[in-house]
This record gives C-alpha cells, sequence and structure tokens, in this order.
C-alpha cells in the first residue's frame, strides 16, 4: 500500500510540473504557438489540475486521512512550520509535500 501511495504522489508531482508549464506564461504555447494555442494550454492544465484533485483524494483516504473538516479550494492552504493548514477556517491538514 505504501508503494501505491508512493506511486500516486509521484505521478501528482509530475502532474503538477506539467500544470505549471502550461500555465508558464513564457513557453511558446502562450506566444501564439499555432499547434497549441494559449486556450488550449490553460485547458488542458484545467483538466490536469482536476485530475490532480481526485488523485490527492484518493492518495488521503489510501492514508486514511479523511478526518478533515475542511473543503476550501487548495488555493487557501498554506504552510506553517512544515504542517498545512487552510488560511480560510484554520485548520490544519495532514498533507504532505
Ligand atoms: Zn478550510
Amino acid at each position: 500500500m505504501k508503494k501505491a501511495v508512493f506511486a500516486l504522489k509521484k505521478l501528482v508531482e509530475h502532474r503538477k510540473g506539467l500544470i505549471l508549464a502550461f500555465r508558464d506564461k513564457n513557453q511558446p504555447w502562450h506566444k501564439g504557438n499555432p499547434d497549441l494555442p494559449s486556450e488550449m494550454a490553460e485547458g488542458l492544465a484545467q483538466f490536469l489540475s482536476d485530475e490532480v484533485k481526485s488523485l490527492e483524494k484518493i492518495i488521503q483516504s489510501l492514508e486514511g486521512k479523511t478526518d478533515t473538516k475542511c473543503r476550501h479550494p487548495k488555493k487557501y492552504l498554506d504552510k506553517c512550520d512544515d504542517v498545512w493548514y487552510c488560511m480560510n477556517c484554520n485548520e490544519d491538514l495532514p498533507l504532505k509535500d
């Protein structure tokens, strides 16, 4: 089970890298590349971030960490002393890097 969680985390990491790349304004797709227009890159980034959300839920349930009440979006999350917490409801979240 630990191996599965590890593999999923690697996958999430990889997806997050792709999302950043698709949203990087310095990449060719945001500079009028006809093969991959800006809107398509953004669409892919959105698709991947939805996928990351599902994967993270799976990871959390595999790790038995579904007891948090916080359901706020990731943009509200911040890290303090290596512990993730939600800036909206202030709940500490059992997330790993
Ligand atoms: Zn929250």
